[in-house]
């Protein structure tokens, strides 16, 4: 039986974090591609030796080189610049977009039948460049920000209810940036709504603070966050590998969901071997909608942006 694939492009902080997860987690063969010699080399070497103090199964290589990359069955994009203090994500568009253009193609060129999960920034468009120079199905092509951007929701509910952390199924939807959705109505612990736990304005207060998560790692780091990213779009590989239909927020094609036809953004979808195997719809509020339609409207703007970029 064919060894499970995963190539994770860039290895900087997300890259190496990702490639160093997946190859814990014994999810399959990891290899980890930057264009820096020596950098992708020297840390899937490194992460072989820790398997040999944490065994797990599937090798893991280090290289420029994407023929090493022929026939992934998942590739994971974190290839491109990262913020800095006192920059937002979109500032990162034009670079970014010919970067994961370059490395679109040769996902195409050595595996033509993966699924792409894109991680790098403006995440919404970055996944929407990768799609366009792709060519693939729309199903096979996703962004990671959701799965991140719950996982904040949740990490700060379970700090302030004093709870477990796993009880908490944080909703959240819209694009990654200062306008995301989170929806506290769909928010649970325990299975007991967040409303009925939490009063109006700690919730807000928490909302406020899932929606700077970014930068408020950037401003103490000197750089974006990694550690949870990387894990978030392991998360996502996960539940393609081993087809566990989990649904995970993520960056996915809208075709008349929400009322977004033919645009990328972030809903709840449940993932599996076939890459987005459906769109969840909830029910939105007269409010919870118009944050969502904010949200994909910046999106589309910059959208338009990257058309003439690519
Ligand atoms: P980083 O600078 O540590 O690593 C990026 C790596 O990409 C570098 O090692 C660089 O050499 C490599 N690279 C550049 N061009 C390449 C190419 N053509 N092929 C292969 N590798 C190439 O940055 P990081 O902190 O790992 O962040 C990576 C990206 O992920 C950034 O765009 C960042 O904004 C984004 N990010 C997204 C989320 C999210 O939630 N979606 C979260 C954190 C970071």
């Amino acid at each position: 039986m064919k060894q499970t694939k995963i190539t994770v492009a860039g290895a900087g902080n997300v890259g190496a974090t990702a490639a160093f997860i997946a190859s814990e987690k014994g999810l399959g063969d990891v290899v980890l591609i930057d264009i820096v010699e020596g950098l992708a080399e020297g840390k899937a070497l490194d992460m072989a030796q820790a398997k040999a103090v944490y065994p797990a199964a599937g090798r893991v290589v280090g290289t420029r080189d994407w023929d090493a990359a022929t026939d992934s069955d998942v590739v994971i994009i974190t290839s491109g610049l990262a913020r800095k203090p006192g920059m937002s994500r979109d500032d990162l568009l034009a670079k970014n977009a010919q970067i994961v253009k370059s490395v679109t193609e040769q996902v195409v060129r050595t595996s033509p039948n993966a699924i792409i999960i894109v991680v790098s920034n403006p995440l919404d468009v970055i996944t929407y460049v990768a799609a366009k120079v792709s060519g693939f199905d729309k199903r096979r092509v996703m962004g990671m920000a959701g799965a991140l951007d719950s996982a904040r929701f949740a990490c700060f509910i379970a700090e302030a209810l004093g709870v477990h952390v796993g009880d908490i199924n944080g909703v959240l939807m819209g694009g990654h940036g200062d306008d995301m959705v989170p929806l506290p109505r769909y928010t649970t612990v325990a299975g007991v709504p967040l409303t009925e736990l939490m009063a109006a304005d700690q919730i807000e207060a928490i909302v406020d603070r899932t929606r700077k998560g970014g930068i408020e790692i950037v401003n103490l780091l000197g750089t974006s966050a990694y550690y949870a990213p990387a894990a978030g779009a392991v998360k996502m590989a996960e539940a393609i590998l081993k087809n566990t239909r989990q649904i995970i927020s993520s960056c996915v094609y809208c075709d008349g969901q929400y009322g977004i036809r033919g645009e990328f953004v972030g809903v709840p979808a449940m993932l599996g071997a076939g890459g987005v195997e459906k769109v969840i719809e909830l029910k939105l509020n007269a409010q919870e909608k118009a944050m969502f339609e904010a949200s994909a409207a910046h999106v589309r703007e910059l959208v338009a942006k990257v058309d003439t970029m690519i």
